[in-house]
């Protein structure tokens, strides 16, 4: 593992970046070198540098990457949780069991009309398939709910779907590795990780009761 973890000017993790981008950052003065690995350098004839294992930027950089749409993104983005149950289903190995898991388009196809749907939480029009109209649920959710809205199956969402912001993006970048390196630990949060549920929405929150 030679990537690097790469944090804001405020220290909240970003990305992960190539460490020759990382060294070209470093070099440029837009990062700092917050851990490096122990005991590697970046050698070259006329230099050699602890080898970067988490920068930060010394300005901060606000979103605007877009996240291509797909099942496992959809996933990822709701921390491999059911957005109706809860259910968080895991292999031996404490990742999470993909397998038991399914993306719900929430106002269902069967109720869409031209290919849109009305979100009521948002109060808008949207695509049938979009990252606002699709959630993650178990499979024993999915054929409950069947091709009914959560209102009519009274199945309320634990969370809303939405948009992919940074961390969420982050989540799925991580998720695709095996195993996370050491020095990137202390700056993760646990529910960026994956090894820790995210919580549900508060009760009042729920669009049913609104
Ligand atoms: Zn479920």
């Amino acid at each position: 593992m030679r990537d690097v973890l790469q944090l804001n000017a405020d220290y909240t993790p970003m990305k992960v970046i190539r460490w020759e981008r990382a060294i070209e950052l470093s070099l440029d003065e837009k990062v700092v070198v917050v851990a490096s690995w122990p005991g590697r350098f970046v050698r070259s004839p006329s230099l050699a540098i602890p080898w970067p294992a988490v920068v930060a930027l010394r300005r901060y950089s606000v979103f605007r990457g877009k996240v291509r749409f797909s099942t496992r993104s959809v996933q990822a983005r709701d921390n491999f949780t059911c957005a109706y149950c809860g259910l968080r289903p895991l292999l031996a190995d404490g990742r999470p069991d993909r397998v038991q898991l399914t993306m719900d388009h929430v106002i269902p196809r069967a109720q869409a009309k031209e290919g849109r749907v009305y979100l009521p939480w948002s109060r808008k029009w949207v695509a049938v398939t979009c990252w606002e109209n699709a959630a993650t649920a178990c499979r024993s959710c999915n054929s409950r709910k069947a091709d009914r809205t959560p209102t009519q199956a009274r199945m309320p969402l634990r969370i809303y779907p939405r948009v992919p912001t940074q961390t969420d993006a982050l989540r799925m970048t991580l998720a695709r590795l095996m195993k996370l390196p050491e020095p990137w630990l202390e700056w993760l949060p646990a529910t960026v990780t994956g090894t820790e549920a995210t919580p549900a929405l508060p009760d009042e929150a729920s669009f049913e009761r609104a």
